[in-house]
């Protein structure tokens, strides 16, 4: 499946005009530079909670700016970063700097905020990946229960033995788990019920289409409904339109995500609804 296949050259430059013009090499030898010279920042979406209307996390998204070619999206250069092994530097400035922004929330709005991070399996693999997350909240302050790491199938089913060892180093640290694109990948139910997990985040592919695509209505009911089975709660990703929310609010979803509750926006757009959010008397957000 697509995910898995980033060694395909072809796949690498498929999404934007951008990258079909630049060449494998540039690209690789820009983004060994893009740490060290400051072009990469991170954005940050809200993750709300369905039955309160309140923003109760963020999931941060990483974006290069290119100095010749403009701001990068991530799918055009994580999977370089995979195949390079530049995703484990790469990862753990991400790490430290959604770390340092949640820990910055959590003083100036006086709000919790959970902050979610995206891992790619390179960085799921990674001896040190314990460490890395270790010296993060350690260096920032942050409680290991606001930070949520999320992994995606192919990671989780890759090899069964290094999983179950990983996770449960991980959640021995105290971080929250979840599984992302869920639907989209190859998971076994029986994996599932071994892993300590807190959430799954419905694939927005099955969100698109709500609430007239009765099969992708159906698929999203039966996930939500094993997942509380499993005592797991559910976040929807990709909810655009009002409908949506309702449509999930109905069938007991607990988190929404999506460009209809907020875009991926920089941190201080977020600190402006964040504090919006804090009076009390304010009516709920749409
Ligand atoms: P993801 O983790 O599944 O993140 C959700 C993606 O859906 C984001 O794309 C987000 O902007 C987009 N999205 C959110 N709401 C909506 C909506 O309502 N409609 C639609 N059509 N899209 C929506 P983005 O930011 O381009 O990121 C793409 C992927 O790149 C992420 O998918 C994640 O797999 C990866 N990624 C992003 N940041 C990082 C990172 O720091 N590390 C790693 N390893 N991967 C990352
Ligand atoms: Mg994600
Ligand atoms: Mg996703
Ligand atoms: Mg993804």
């Amino acid at each position: 499946h697509a995910k898995n296949c980033g060694k395909n050259n072809a796949k690498l430059y498929s999404s934007s005009l951008t990258m079909q013009i630049m060449s494998h090499v540039k690209l690789e030898v820009g983004l060994r530079k893009a740490l060290q010279n400051n072009e990469l920042y991170l954005l940050y979406q809200p993750q709300i909670d369905v039955s309160s209307a309140q923003i109760v996390g963020v999931e941060a998204l990483v974006r290069w700016r290119h100095p010749e070619h403009g701001i990068i999206p991530p799918n055009d250069f994580i999977p370089l970063a995979e195949e390079t092994g530049l995703i484990v530097p790469i990862g753990e400035w991400v790490l430290r700097t959604a770390c340092t922004q949640a820990k910055a929330w959590q003083q100036t709005c006086r709000r919790a905020i959970r902050m979610a991070v995206n891992l790619s399996a390179r960085q799921f693999k990674d001896e040190n990946l314990t460490q890395i997350v270790l010296s993060a909240l350690g260096d920032t302050g942050l409680e290991p229960r606001l930070l949520e790491l999320e992994l995606t199938e192919g990671t989780l089913m890759d090899d069964a033995r290094a999983t179950m060892i990983m996770l449960e180093q991980l959640r021995g640290i105290g971080v929250l788990l979840s599984i992302d694109d869920f639907g989209t990948g190859y998971s076994s139910m029986s994996y599932l019920k071994r892993f300590d997990v807190r959430a799954l985040k419905i694939d927005k592919s099955f969100i698109v289409g709500l609430p007239q695509d009765s099969e992708n209505a159906a698929i999203t009911r039966a996930i939500i409904a094993m997942a509380h089975g499993l005592k797991m709660i559910v976040v929807a990703e990709g909810v655009e339109t009002g409908e949506q929310l309702l449509l999930l609010e109905q069938y007991g979803c607990d988190m929404a995500q999506g460009y209809f509750l907020g875009r991926p926006a920089p941190q201080d757009a977020i600190t402006r609804m964040l504090a919006a959010q804090r009076a009390p008397a304010s009516p709920a957000p749409p």
